[in-house]
């Protein structure tokens, strides 16, 4: 743990990025073992889970699949170690002023914002954060790669000269995955690295004005803020400058489609470099410097793609849902742990040379963005997470979906967790707090309907937290140039 573990863990993955696919497959078999072992040793649910099952030689194949529901509803067994409680850690989670401290002064937590039934709990300690942390050094892409040498030299410059400087623009005020990794940098960064951290519940013009005032090396968003942010830029009143050395746009947290990333390089006259994760496992693949696909990080998870019955789906088809195996985390062992991303291994290699798979690229565009018209003519882009965050935050409500209704109407329709309690009151002072402090209160009208249950999505058979009946505006881009 500490500086020597970080430093080590960033030249073991940078050799890994020139291995061989045999060598990267002893190097996951040999923490895939030692994971068993641990998840064995000490939480009960997986020794009682893996009972007559030979973890030393099985594959990975034969172990019975976890999914979120049962991970939460076992989770103190869960979990190695036996002072983690769910109730304890969500009320300590719950205190404010716990933000950017260390749970028994060795774990983070953080929730995630699922898309059905309760968010899951999820708890790094030190050791499994300091390989997010490597990773998100040793898998930076770059146009042309980067040697051992040469990082060092750059870490030197940093130090001495100026530090690197990253401006990230996320959801905050909670415990959210990628606010809570920025939250906890490892113990030397800041002597090189400049993290500011923005909050998008904050109005746009105000994030602006902010981001006008400084220059980065490093833009860290999700691709609905990055588009909204492009847009922002086009028109002029952005004047973000991302400066070399390593000059970077990085999305993480949601699917990057192919109208954002030409928006973006459009913008900045840069490409995006792509981050596939989850809170259970914060980077399974990222984009290459020649950022076509993203690959698997398959020395630090396992990435199994099946279809809905759970048979595995052929290379070059997507699947219907992920099995992830995160090889870092002993603390909360993930060993073939279900999440619904729809996503397939490219069958086409990239001309990198890394010896990691692919992901095919997604397709589709962004309809999360909500456009409200503004007054005197033109947009504003909304982000859904301005009205979600605080939703996230209330306990009375199960379920919930957002629709855009109108161009400058939202229906929030929620399913209560008591059915007998009345907290539509509650649900509408929460919706127009975040309505104001984005500054919309005079244009933009909510209505609150609360059901039974939120219908799911017929050809995915998920549930869509945020939908536009209105969609993109036909003449968006006449205001754009
Ligand atoms: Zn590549």
């Amino acid at each position: 743990m500490g500086v020597p573990h970080i430093i080590g863990l960033i030249f073991s993955m940078l050799r890994a990025s020139r291995a061989t696919p045999e060598q990267i497959e002893r190097l996951r078999e040999k923490r895939f073992r030692r994971l068993l072992r641990a998840a064995v040793a000490r939480s009960p649910f997986y020794r009682n889970l893996y009972k007559g099952i030979d973890i030393e030689r099985c594959p990975l194949s034969d172990l019975p699949v976890v999914d979120k529901k049962t991970m939460m509803e076992n989770f103190d067994e869960f979990v190695t170690d036996s002072r983690l409680r769910k109730a304890d850690i969500h009320q300590w989670l719950g205190n404010k002023n716990n933000y950017g401290k260390m749970y028994l002064e060795k774990y983070i937590a953080f929730k995630t914002s699922g898309t059905t039934g309760e968010n899951a709990l999820v708890v790094y300690d030190r050791h499994a954060l300091d390989y997010v942390h490597a990773a998100l050094i040793a898998r930076h892409a770059q146009p042309e790669p980067i040697t051992a040498a040469q990082t060092i030299n750059l870490i030197l410059k940093a130090l001495l000269t100026k530090r690197f400087s990253i401006t990230a623009v996320l959801m905050t005020g909670g415990p959210y995955p990628a606010s809570t990794i920025a939250a906890y940098p490892p113990p030397f960064y800041n002597y090189f690295v400049k993290y500011e951290v923005h909050s998008l519940l904050e109005p746009l013009s105000q994030i602006v004005r902010k981001l006008n005032a400084s220059s980065c090396n490093e833009l860290y968003s999700y691709p609905t803020m990055l588009e909204i942010l492009a847009r922002e830029q086009l028109e002029g009143r952005l004047q973000l400058k991302i400066e070399q050395p390593l000059a970077t746009i990085a999305s993480a947290s949601e699917p990057l489609t192919d109208s954002v990333r030409k928006l973006v390089q459009k913008a900045w006259g840069m490409k995006i470099q792509d981050t596939y994760g989850s809170a259970e496992c914060f980077l399974m693949a990222r984009s290459c410097g020649r950022f076509e696909r993203m690959h698997v990080m398959s020395d630090l998870c396992f990435l199994e793609v099946v279809d809905r019955q759970g048979r595995p789906v052929p290379d070059g088809q997507t699947g219907d849902k992920v099995l992830i195996t995160n090889l870092c985390n002993y603390v909360q062992p993930f060993i073939r742990y279900e999440v619904s991303d729809v996503t397939g291994y490219s069958v086409q290699p990239c001309s990198c040379g890394q010896p990691f798979p692919t992901l095919l690229p997604v397709e589709g565009r962004t309809d999360d963005i909500f456009y409200v018209e503004r007054p005197g003519g033109g947009y504003d882009a909304v982000h859904p997470y301005l009205f979600l965050g605080p939703i996230v935050e209330m306990s009375q409500v199960r379920e919930y979906q957002l629709v855009q209704t109108g161009r400058n109407e939202v229906t929030f329709y929620y399913v209560p967790v008591n059915p007998a309690a009345h907290v539509e009151n509650e649900v509408r002072k929460v919706l127009e707090t975040g309505i104001s402090n984005a500054g919309l209160s005079d244009r933009v009208t909510v209505k609150t309907v609360c059901v039974k249950s939120i219908p799911r999505d017929h050809r995915s058979g998920k549930m869509r937290q945020i939908i536009s009946q209105v969609g993109v505006p036909g003449d968006l881009d006449t205001y754009q140039d």
